[in-house]
């Protein structure tokens, strides 16, 4: 078992709420809470995995100040694969930090934050998929994103990730029989089936790592901008996309931005949308760090939706929106196309360097032309695929959602692809197991069979205290 002294946290979100847990990570687990917690049932009769109430004792004077529960989860079988001991206690932050305290004065440690998670990877409770899948799980903001973190934390990406290791230490030993036995000459027939091998394996890796774009998607959401003039319909468009799918998540506190922002569903596709201000050329100062701050968000997003008002004619203000979006991916969308039209799209050709743009007609305001948006948005934002495609072939279902996951894969498709090229130009057998073998160690690294400090650093650091 990983040794390690006895870390303790408060695993629930700060501020008031019905039920606060404090979790005790360790060997001296129990000892602490000991301290500190009378139970109904004396200490001795206290089963592991059993929820039982009790008091809570204020040191050094014994003072009870709660009724709170507890749980000891008894090692191996708990989240970290130490003792645990979890308080239950009613959610005031003022005694939940009392409590923390108490636990700390006895002997514990302020866990690092993600360190309940690192202490189940190196116990081996969870490989790194998993354990990245568990913040994946909290950071879910739509279904699939849901769907994926699960997918990942029951394993389905781990198997993926060892058929492949599977696949690759066999002809990596197939390869090595004819490193020891030089004798027996490779011949041009086995010769063909290792290349053959090798070319499949790397494609499947192939495969997986271009999963990436949509898993991120998912995961993480499209960073979408709507931008266009003063009164074009932008906020109007916002608040369509987000009444219609009635999937707000989240609304991001703008107390200084003049940008707002929402979590959408488009086609089941998560858009983080932001509503700028009007672009215009203006002399107001004010309004000037409005547009500065719309300009920043058009460099970040991902899409953007350009709106033209069809009831105006285009002018000058519309030909700066023109020059903003040059050569970003982007959707044309005229607007209010309930009124008597007065735009002549024509000026886009002149305006943009494009020789037929397409310009989508809605009616933010009524809600028309919507499913064309969507449509558009998704065939943008996927290309070709469609929504929810994966990993085919063995790897069926997959989806990778992290850059580290994917820059793995592709240094492993490299270097199984050195191998191909290694065995083709009749390199010496034992330089072709060196690259089969790196390749091995890259798709190790993703489960976390081969790890560095740096690695889980860098894995953990992003989650919060508490987990
Ligand atoms: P923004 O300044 O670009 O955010 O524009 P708003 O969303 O505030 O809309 C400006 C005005 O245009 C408001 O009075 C809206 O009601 C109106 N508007 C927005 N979309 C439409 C539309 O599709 N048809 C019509 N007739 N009016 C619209």
């Amino acid at each position: 078992m990983y040794e390690h002294d006895t870390i303790a946290a408060i695993a629930t979100p700060p501020g008031q709420g019905g039920v606060a847990v404090i979790r005790v990570s360790g060997a001296d687990a129990e000892r602490i809470v000991r301290q500190l917690f009378l139970p109904r049932p004396s200490w001795e009769k206290l089963h592991s995995h059993h929820f039982y109430l009790g008091k809570i004792l204020e040191q050094p004077n014994g003072q009870p100040i709660d009724h709170a529960g507890l749980i000891l989860m008894r090692a191996p079988h708990s989240y970290t694969g130490e003792h645990i001991a979890e308080l239950h206690l009613h959610g005031g932050s003022f005694l939940t930090r009392r409590v923390l305290e108490t636990i700390l004065n006895q002997g514990a440690r302020p866990a690092q934050p993600g360190e309940f998670t690192k202490r189940a990877f190196l116990n081996g409770r969870l490989d790194l998929i998993q354990a990245e899948a568990v913040l994946d799980l909290i950071h879910a903001n739509n279904e699939t994103g849901l769907q994926l973190a699960w997918e990942g934390l029951s394993g389905r990406l781990s198997q993926a990730c060892s058929a492949i290791r599977d696949r690759l230490i066999t002809q990596t030993a197939y390869l090595e029989a004819f490193i020891d036995f030089p004798e027996d000459d490779i011949s041009e027939h086995s010769q063909q089936e290792l290349s053959a091998a090798f070319s499949s394996i790397r494609s499947d890796i192939e495969t997986l790592a271009a999963t990436f774009s949509q898993g991120k998607v998912y995961r993480d959401g499209i960073r979408t901008a709507i931008i266009g003039k003063p009164n074009v319909g932008k906020s109007s468009l916002l608040n369509l996309l987000a009444d219609t799918e009635r999937a707000i998540v989240t609304q991001v506190p703008g107390t200084t931005r003049d940008v707002l922002e929402e979590s959408v569903l488009v086609n089941g596709l998560p858009l983080v949308v932001q509503d700028t201000a009007g672009i215009r050329r203006t002399t107001d100062e004010i309004e000037k760090i409005g547009i500065e701050r719309s300009l920043s968000s058009i460099e970040q997003a991902e899409i953007i939706l350009a709106l033209f008002d069809l009831s105006r004619p285009f002018d000058a203000d519309d030909a700066l929106i023109c020059e903003k979006i040059q050569g970003k991916k982007c959707i044309l969308v005229g607007n209010k196309s309930d009124l008597p039209q007065k735009f002549d799209a024509a000026h886009l050709v002149d305006n943009l360097d494009i020789e037929a743009p397409r310009i989508l007609h809605i009616a933010a305001l009524y809600g028309t032309g919507m499913e064309d948006l969507g449509n558009r948005i998704q065939e943008v934002a996927l290309g070709q695929g469609r929504p929810g495609e994966s990993a085919t072939g063995p790897y069926k279902g997959v989806m990778i959602t992290k850059i580290r996951h994917k820059v793995a894969l592709e240094r492993a498709a490299a270097s199984v692809q050195c191998a191909e090229q290694g065995l083709a130009a009749s390199l010496p057998l034992d330089l072709v197991a060196v690259d089969l073998r790196a390749s091995l160690d890259h798709i190790g690294a993703i489960t976390g069979q081969v790890s560095s400090e740096e690695i889980l650093d860098r894995v953990f650091q992003e989650f919060c205290i508490g987990k």
